[in-house]
């Protein structure tokens, strides 16, 4: 399966290797938790919008690999944000319920990634659960146009559900599944069975759980757009902890 359609219209930035120092943890939602990162050396960080971190962190087995997407930078300060959901098991989400500051992670990859905006569609539509809110809402808010910008996103339930960033104009829904399990792709089809999609050629642009992401894929290709119009990216898999190299199994 191939889960990654890219787009790419420059040369994307070389990935470097840093070693980071976690300055602040904070809750952002019930569920999201907001981990600021700094370095030196990340004063002259390049990263496009929707491109990620890669940490290396504890299995209890060794190192593996997760990624989490950037979702502010603070280049004078040499800061880099991200929201990494509390999904409770696995190597990332116990980092994230233990970190404090001044821990430091060591080799730690950025930027990684493909997937960016197109800043030439006519419009654009961001889907994603919990996972995909950094990368949906950092890549919505650096369009210039918001009237062209529409973000779907799954959250657990009201509390869930962060403001949407004051710079993003466009239009925020969250899709409530009510407690129901992350991962079934009931909530977040529906809501793609009934996003407008206007005939001029825009892009969508879709990422979560690997089986959800490829059922709103599909769902959307059905409606009309094509492959090229949809950068899709799976990154978990419902039961399944992701590879040592941070994705999803690909074979399923
Ligand atoms: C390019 C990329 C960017 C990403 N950006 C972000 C980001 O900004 N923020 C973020 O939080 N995540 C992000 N992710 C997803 C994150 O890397 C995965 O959720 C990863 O599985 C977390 O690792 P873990 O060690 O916590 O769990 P794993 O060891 O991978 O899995 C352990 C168990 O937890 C389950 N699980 C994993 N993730 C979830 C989840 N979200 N909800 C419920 N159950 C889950 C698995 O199915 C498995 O049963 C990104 C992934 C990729 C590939």
């Amino acid at each position: 399966m191939s889960s990654d359609s890219q787009l790419r219209l420059e040369p994307l930035p070389v990935p470097r290797t840093f070693d980071l120092e976690v300055v602040s943890v904070e809750d952002w939602t019930a569920t999201l938790r907001r981990i600021v990162l700094r370095a030196p050396e990340l004063r002259d960080l390049d990263y496009r919008v929707g491109q990620d971190l890669m940490l290396k962190l504890d299995s209890g087995r060794g190192l593996v690999n997760r990624r989490y997407t950037i979702r502010r930078v603070d280049l004078p300060r040499g800061e880099v944000e991200i929201d990494v959901v509390r999904h409770g098991s696995g190597p990332g989400a116990r980092w994230a319920d233990a970190t404090r500051p001044g821990e430091r992670l060591l080799d730690v990859v950025a930027p990684r990634g493909k997937i960016t905006v197109d800043p030439g569609a006519a419009w654009h539509l961001f889907i994603g659960d919990e996972t995909a809110i950094p990368a949906m809402f950092h890549m919505a808010e650096s369009l210039p146009d918001p009237r062209t910008v529409r973000v779907l996103l799954e959250v657990g339930d009201a509390l869930d559900a962060p403001p949407p960033p004051p710079g993003l104009a466009g239009t925020v829904h969250f899709v409530n599944r009510s407690g129901g399990p992350p991962g079934a792709d009931g909530p977040l089809l529906a809501a793609a069975a009934d996003a407008d999609l206007p005939a001029s050629r825009g892009r969508a642009y879709i990422a979560g759980e690997a089986r959800t992401v490829l059922a709103v894929r599909d769902l959307l290709q059905r409606r009309g757009l094509t492959r090229d119009q949809m950068a899709v990216k799976a990154y978990w898999r419902r039961d399944q902890p992701n590879l040592d190299r941070g994705e999803p199994d690909p074979a399923e």
